[in-house]
């Protein structure tokens, strides 16, 4: 489980890909660990610390939330795109899979925060964040850090990144891993459920996904969780083949190079051997580190379903990865984003998605549905 801050997002895009999308399907079950991964390198790792804010950013997070809220509505009129509309400096890759499940839902969550919020206190949601976090201390030790300032949450993203690099080089399994970039010109970002070696040595990201039922997803859903790895996979090799720039860090999220970190971060970063004074310097090790580390991209992409109840495997599937299709798909979707169209609701053909809508009563896309007439086709 990652630093719950709005920066980067709450959870693990894959608690909120499923709980909001799958009426049967929440959180990932605790995983075995990764103790059978085939190790590449003989290479001592880092400190297995991970860093941590305290619980006491939720609420800030929360009241946050709510006057931005507030801002989103009085901007929704302005006719700008949902970027500025919404003010997204970035998307994340959780938001661009819910889009293929309708685009007119994530338009409402934005005009609804409440009864987005609502959605995201159901109970499947908290037992999947509980759920994350117990898989993620299987291979990782928490280290609790209060953030400050803004820079001080990017910094704590950034050295868990700087901690995992050493895990990966050394061929170990790392779990919740920030990842960003800008795609096809928009700035992404997300987290990886998990990363390791298979027997062949090939580095594999694996998405756990547990379900309510013990059914495999459908084409609907699974659209979405082909395009999240696919995206994680993205940004990722972005990443370690040294595409990030400091300016997609410190510019566009209007962060201060020159503020000095928090004495926490400050002393946690010296604990394991980075020694910077401020967010700008350790932007300029980060950047070092991708630009020089042998990490491989990412070779397999795979999905496991298992049942939550009984921890069952449902199935696993390989995610074909086709780069050039996937960025197509992906224009097609930030079209939206920039407003280069109007969102679009679902078809006809899967009106029932409609059904399982918390905004199925204040839709004007289902509504107008409803009332179109119907089309009789004749044969001359
Ligand atoms: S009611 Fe249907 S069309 Fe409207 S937001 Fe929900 S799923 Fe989309």
């Amino acid at each position: 489980m990652e630093l719950r801050n709005d920066e980067w997002d709450d959870i693990s895009d894959s608690e909120l890909l499923h709980i909001e999308i799958d009426p049967h399907c929440s959180d990932h079950p605790p995983q075995p660990s990764c103790s059978g991964t085939v190790t590449r390198k003989d290479i001592p790792s880092s400190p297995s610390s991970l860093h941590r804010t305290e619980e006491c950013l939720d609420k800030r997070i929360i009241e946050r939330d709510e006057e931005r809220g507030e801002k989103r509505k009085r901007n929704s009129e302005g006719g700008h795109s949902p970027l500025l509309r919404f003010m997204k400096r970035h998307l994340s890759v959780t938001q661009l899979c819910e889009q293929t499940w309708c685009e007119m839902k994530v338009e409402y969550g934005f005009r609804k925060p409440q009864i987005r919020k609502t959605e995201k206190q159901r109970t499947e949601v908290q037992t999947g964040a509980k759920i994350h976090l117990a898989r993620e201390l299987e291979v990782h030790t928490v280290v609790p850090l209060h953030a400050q300032s803004r820079e001080d949450s990017f910094a704590i993203r950034l050295l868990n990144i700087l901690h995992m690099i050493p895990k990966l080089e050394a061929g170990k399994c790392v779990r919740e891993i920030p990842v960003f970039g800008v795609v096809e010109g928009v700035h992404l970002k997300g987290v990886i459920d998990e990363l390791s070696y298979n027997q062949k040595g090939e580095l594999v990201l694996n998405e756990l996904k547990t379900r309510r039922q013990e059914t495999l997803p459908g084409a609907a859903q699974s659209l979405g969780h082909s395009l999240q790895v696919g995206l994680y996979k993205i940004l990722f090799d972005g990443m370690v083949r040294g595409g990030l720039r400091r300016e997609h860090i410190i510019d566009h999220f209007k962060l201060k190079a020159s503020m000095a970190l928090g004495n926490e971060i400050q002393k946690h970063s010296a604990k394991i051997g980075i020694q910077v004074t401020t967010l700008g310097e350790l932007v300029d090790t980060l950047l070092m580190v991708l630009s020089c580390t042998d990490v491989p991209r990412i070779d397999l992409l795979q999905i496991e379903y298992r049942h939550q109840d009984s921890n069952n495997l449902i199935g696993s599937r390989v995610v074909p990865y086709d780069e050039a299709q996937l960025r197509s798909e992906l224009q097609g979707y930030l079209a939206y984003w920039t407003g280069q169209r109007e969102p679009r609701g679902v078809d006809i053909e899967e009106a029932w998605k409609c059904r399982m809508c918390p905004y199925d009563q204040i839709c004007v896309w289902r509504k107008n549905r409803s009332q179109a007439p119907e089309i009789l086709h004749t044969n001359k």
